[in-house]
């Protein structure tokens, strides 16, 4: 038995199946390091390939998974998910995990280059945004609702990233609003 199914208790991490396990290795990795990899049966690796279509229902059991602490399977379960964001269980359970900074980092960069590339977050000079970096506004917003205007120049710490790569959401003033990437520069 290896160190992988001694931590899979000899079942698939993701659906808990116990036929016909074998290791998956979770992009970009591809050496079979505990680590970075999951314990899969046959069923789940065959949907993990490139291209496969996904049963919806068989993707049920990523509402056990996603919560794994194992960030392999938080990995691979994030990714299944964002394929199966058009259904609606998928995207509110998307919108509950929780995923540690770096995690999210390794799970996003295993997202297909084409169509999903446009998903990536950037500022008004093309920087890259993750979640939690610092932006200042590079021009006066109006606030929909309120008189108050957001100066050029303010400081919004700690952005969260939204399922639009247009709009990040931060907290100016103590209220949380969304803002256009394209009034944004990444600070420091
Ligand atoms: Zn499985």
């Amino acid at each position: 038995m290896t160190a992988l199914h001694t931590r899979a208790e000899n079942a698939c991490e993701l659906c808990g199946a116990t036929d016909d396990l074998a290791p998956f290795a979770v992009a970009p990795h591809t050496g079979d390091d505990v680590e970075h990899n999951v314990l899969a049966c046959g069923t789940c690796r065959g949907q993990l390939a490139e291209g496969a279509e996904l049963d919806g229902k068989h993707w049920f059991c990523l509402q056990g998974a996603i919560w794994s602490a194992v960030p392999a399977v938080q990995v691979v379960s994030w990714r299944l998910l964002h394929r199966l964001r058009d259904e609606g269980w998928a995207q509110e359970l998307m919108a509950q995990a929780y995923l540690e900074e770096d995690v999210l980092a390794w799970a996003r960069e295993g997202l297909p280059v084409a169509g999903e590339a446009a998903a990536v977050t950037v500022d008004s000079n093309g920087a890259v945004l993750a979640a939690g970096d610092d932006v200042t506004l590079i021009k006066d917003l109006d606030v929909k609702g309120t008189t108050f205007v957001a100066k050029r120049g303010t400081l919004v710490k700690g952005i969260r990233l939204t399922d639009d790569p247009g709009h990040v959401e931060g907290r100016v003033n103590g209220v949380q609003l969304v803002l256009k990437t394209a009034f944004l520069k990444r600070a420091g």
